[in-house]
């Protein structure tokens, strides 16, 4: 285990069964529609890698960059789009890939602009989700609930650091205090 971590949470292998449930809903859910994965830069990366392959319908993919959060561990309460979204979602069943879930606030609104940009549904697909959820947004497809503490590994960074580990563990207090 790296040793700037308390512990870990979720292992190689249980994200690894975990995703591949998830890869079997969307699967059935959208057969037969035109379906365009975006993934939510850059902590979802791994996430929406391992979730494609486990997906076995045709899909597009879109990437996008939506950030609430600074260098820090606290949400700055401000959503800046860094990187646009390239993708056509006209006629297209979006299905939005995020890594975590906490206020709710970088994923509110960004399904509503979607639609008004022609998306034919807006689904969030989330791999963690913290307890204290503000904003009113349905998580779809979820893959844990976790406690109210600062996560890295497997995409999730602080301050750049620690997305490659390849399992999610609670970040030791001192290393950003
Ligand atoms: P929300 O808008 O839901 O409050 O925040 C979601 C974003 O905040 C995530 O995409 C992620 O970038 C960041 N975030 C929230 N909690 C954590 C955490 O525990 N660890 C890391 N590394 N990022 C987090």
């Amino acid at each position: 285990m790296n040793l700037d971590l308390e512990r870990i949470i979720i292992d190689e292998i249980e994200i690894s069964r975990r995703v591949k449930e998830l890869g079997r809903d969307i699967t059935k859910e959208y057969q037969e529609k035109e379906t365009l994965l975006i993934c939510i830069l850059r902590g979802a990366v791994f996430f929406f890698a391992d979730l494609c392959r486990a997906i076995d319908i045709p899909i597009l993919m879109g990437f996008v960059s939506l950030s609430s959060y600074k260098d820090g561990t606290t949400s700055s309460g401000k959503v800046e789009e860094r990187q646009k979204l390239m993708a056509d979602v006209k006629g297209k069943h979006v299905i939005l890939v995020e890594d975590i879930v906490d206020t709710g606030l970088t994923l509110e609104g960004y399904g509503a602009n979607l639609l008004s940009r022609g998306a034919l549904s807006v689904k969030i697909c989330a791999l963690l989700k913290k307890p204290e959820q503000k904003h009113d947004i349905d998580i779809a497809f979820k893959g844990f609930d976790i406690e109210n503490r600062f996560v890295v590994g497997y995409g999730l960074d602080y301050a750049e650091h620690y997305r490659n580990l390849p399992y999610i563990g609670i970040l030791k207090k001192e290393i950003y205090s």
